[in-house]
């Protein structure tokens, strides 16, 4: 039996690869000096593996920025707008991730990877892209490994994943090149099955809906990956869920072992075992790589004691553990108890081995006992059993999530309150972030300023875009959000049952990392958590100015959440909280309350038929938090994006008076969804792309709302931005607005 993690965090232990990494940008360090530093990030990871006593310490797992982009890149697929650039040079590598600004070369795309909240840089298969052999980093590193006195178990993303992963014209120009692609990872294992007896590779599409090309061709290809593995063991490893449907598949092919993913999918168990040829090797994830909790030990011990010959089990983490922060160790300031329920990924390692060891007979009673006693102070605990919380939930009635009464009559009675002309005009919350709003913030925070100071400072703040607002004519206005660093964090902080890390950051993409708050206790809201700042913005003018939440479905997905709930209770009790605020707002005046859904899509679940039941709770979530108002006030949601094709149904029955969606990137895009779905209620398709420092002239604005009003009756249609202004400056937020509400006038002139 044998122990070992899919991948540990690359960021090092005080995010010394964004120091190292934005220092070399800069120019303020050399490639040596880039290299040594993460030399050092590698090893002390490897140490950390053998240490907690892993058999093996996982080598590949590292990379620069990406490790998709390093498969790009180790198989020579740099587009062509890099120049023909080298593969192994690293401005190169650095160009493809970031684009060249200088040059107006345009970064790859990036998008999320599968249901993280990790960005990979997707691969461009163009005509011309012609895959070989081209960075060697994977067998220099396995080799360092070596002569450190590691034994290393390289890990490579593998060629399915990868060109599902990839963009090309059409799907068919992507598998055409895989016998091509085929021939690099030939290459690559055959070099390492010379310094190691296991290779890793990482398919986790298998745990996905599979395309038609991986089900004809999958047995072909490990065929050919296995035989250059020689006498080394190739490892599949399929996490993120369950194999399902794929099993019989997957089972079917040349691999000598297969891990699998039991935190996600625990009970796939017994049909991957029985499955799985018994003389080959099953590894088993059962340590949670994407939350921070510990593992209930005993629990993994009894599910797989007496599975199979000890030789042929292997123990590991559920996926990578890129997903979780790097230790404990770091923590001073976490709730001594809550800290005691935690694992981060060097704690995992040992959990690991732990589990190992008690299924080879160790006796390892006192990690027992120490682990018994934290899950029961965990269970125990007010924190996770509030009964006056779970009374409430239970309490949740169908018409609590209903509004009084259907948008047709609604939207008659709020217009009359509003008074609002055609086309109004708005935006989606924040306003440009100086530097002097983030100094203060922070001062405040860590004690550097008295609260007077800081109220008096983000008053000013507020004054400042209220008057911004109105000088430009804008018809709905927002306070701009001074007091927020983060849409999630602002209302975490303020709700019972979050706690928060000091140094607990995973990595994002590339150098940005986040520090997810933590959900880990039952949540209420003890007091209002927005209602002074919003009556004081109101104080400052007669226009409508929206309440701006951010809404449960966010903030579940923007955080590490308690794994002894299910999510959607965990995001039910969420929703009462905010709909404690909603109803605060409505009382105090507020005329129209806008609940942020930015992250509602990125919570689907990866498997179609799992969709469905996500979006039905996650859109119950919004509605109870929304609903409690009457119906002359106006809820407003915003959403990050426009490929609302597949889940537009459900968008609608959140039932939102106006939605706020991103679309100026594409060209309003949304076009095509509203072909096939009439959108019931009002909405404000964006028309300016904040994602850019490039103004968009009236012009422009006007086209696109052209573009708009095809689809969209005039009546339902909101002019607004694509998304909130924080990152954007004060010169080119007035220009954009000047010209978005001239916009709005010219239209209305029309
Ligand atoms: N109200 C938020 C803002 O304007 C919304 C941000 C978001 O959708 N990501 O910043
Ligand atoms: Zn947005």
């Amino acid at each position: 039996m044998k122990s070992h993690i899919l991948g540990f965090p690359r960021i090092g232990s005080h995010r010394e690869l964004k120091f190292a990494v934005e220092a070399y940008w800069r120019g303020e360090s050399t490639e040596t000096e880039l290299l040594e530093k993460t030399a050092a990030i590698k090893q002390h990871n490897w140490q950390v593996q053998k240490q907690a006593g892993l058999d093996y310490v996982t080598v590949g797992d590292f990379s620069l920025y990406d490790h998709v982009l390093d498969l790009s890149r180790m198989a020579g697929a740099v587009p062509s707008r890099f120049n023909a650039g080298d593969p192994q040079s690293l401005d190169t590598y650095f160009q493809m991730a970031r684009g060249d600004a200088a040059q107006g070369i345009a970064p790859m795309e990036m998008t999320k990877w599968f249901d993280t909240n990790y960005h990979y840089i997707v691969p461009e298969i163009e005509p011309g892209t012609r895959f070989s052999y081209s960075c060697r980093t994977l067998v220099e590193e396995t080799r360092q490994a070596l002569a450190l006195g590691f034994k290393p178990k390289p890990v490579l993303l593998g060629p399915l994943t990868y060109l599902t992963l990839a963009k090309s014209e059409r799907p068919a120009d992507r598998w055409n090149r895989l016998d091509e692609l085929i021939l690099v990872y030939k290459e690559i294992i055959s070099e390492l099955a010379a310094l190691t007896d296991c290779i890793q590779v990482d398919e986790p599409v298998f745990c996905t809906d599979l395309p038609p090309e991986i089900r004809s061709r999958a047995a072909a290809v490990f065929e050919q990956l296995h035989d250059s593995a020689g006498g080394s063991r190739l490892m599949l490893a399929a996490y993120f869920g369950a194999l399902g449907d794929n099993l019989p598949l997957v089972a079917s092919l040349a691999a000598d072992i297969l891990h699998i993913d039991l935190v996600r999918a625990p009970e796939q168990l017994e049909a991957v075992h029985q499955a799985w040829p018994r003389h080959k090797t099953l590894s088993l994830g059962l340590v949670d790589g994407r939350n921070i909790w510990k593992t209930d030990l005993e629990k993994a011990v009894q599910l797989v004691r007496g599975l199979r010959n000890a030789e042929q089990l292997w123990i590991g983490s559920s996926c990578s553990l890129i997903h979780c922060p790097v230790s404990l160790a770091a923590e001073k300031q976490l709730p001594a108890d809550v800290a005691n329920w935690m694992a981060f990924a060097a704690e995992k390692c040992t959990e690991v081995e732990r589990i190992k060891q008690a299924l080879l007979g160790r006796d390892i009673t006192p990690a027992l006992e120490e682990n018994r006693a934290a899950l029961r102070s965990r269970r125990e605990s007010p924190l996770t059993y509030d009964p006056q919380v779970r009374q409430r939930c239970s309490g949740v009635t169908e018409a609590m999530r209903r509004r009084a009464s259907p948008f047709s009559t609604r939207k008659p009675v709020q217009q009359r309150r509003l008074g609002l002309p055609p086309f109004p005009a708005t935006t989606i919350g924040s306003f440009p972030q100086t530097r002097a709003i983030r100094k203060i913030r922070r001062a405040y925070k860590d004690g550097r300023c008295a609260e007077e100071e800081y109220r008096a400072a983000i008053q000013e703040a507020i004054r400042e875009v209220v008057a911004e607002q109105e000088k430009l004519g804008l018809d709905v206005l927002v306070h701009g959000e001074p007091e927020r660093n983060d849409m999630v964090e602002y209302f975490g902080q303020q709700l019972n049952g979050f706690c928060f890390s000091q140094n607990g950051w995973v990595q994002s993409y590339g150098s940005r990392c986040v520090k997810p708050p933590i959900i880990c206790g039952d949540i209420s809201r003890p007091k209002p958590m927005t209602l002074e700042w919003t009556r004081y913005a109101r104080s400052l003018t007669r226009k409508p100015l929206k309440g701006m939440l951010t809404g449960p479905v966010t903030i579940l997905c923007w955080s590490f959440v308690r794994d002894d709930l299910p999510r959607s209770t965990v995001c039910e009790q969420l929703a009462l909280a905010v709909r404690d605020e909603v109803l605060d707002l409505e009382n105090d005046g507020v005329e129209i309350i806008q609940i942020d859904e930015a992250a509602l899509r990125e919570g689907l679940p990866l498997r179609q038929r799992e969709r469905a039941a996500y979006l039905e709770w996650a859109v119950n979530s919004f509605r109870l938090a929304a609903a409690g108002v009457r119906d002359e006030t106006q809820i407003h949601t915003h959403m990050c994006y426009s490929e609302f094709n597949t889940i537009a149904g459900a968008i609608a029955a959140m039932d939102a008076d106006v939605i706020s969606i991103e679309a100026s990137r594409s060209g309003m895009e949304l076009l095509r969804a509203f072909k096939e779905f009439q959108y019931p209620n009002d909405i404000g398709p964006g028309v300016w792309d904040i994602h850019s420092p490039r103004v968009p002239s009236q012009q422009e604005i006007v086209r696109l709302i052209e573009l708009a009003r095809e689809v969209i009756p005039d009546e339902q249609l909101w002019i607004n931005p694509d998304c909130g202004l924080k990152t954007r400056d004060w010169p080119e937020t007035r220009a954009a607005l000047a010209n978005l509400v001239g916009a709005a006038r010219a239209l209305r002139n029309n």
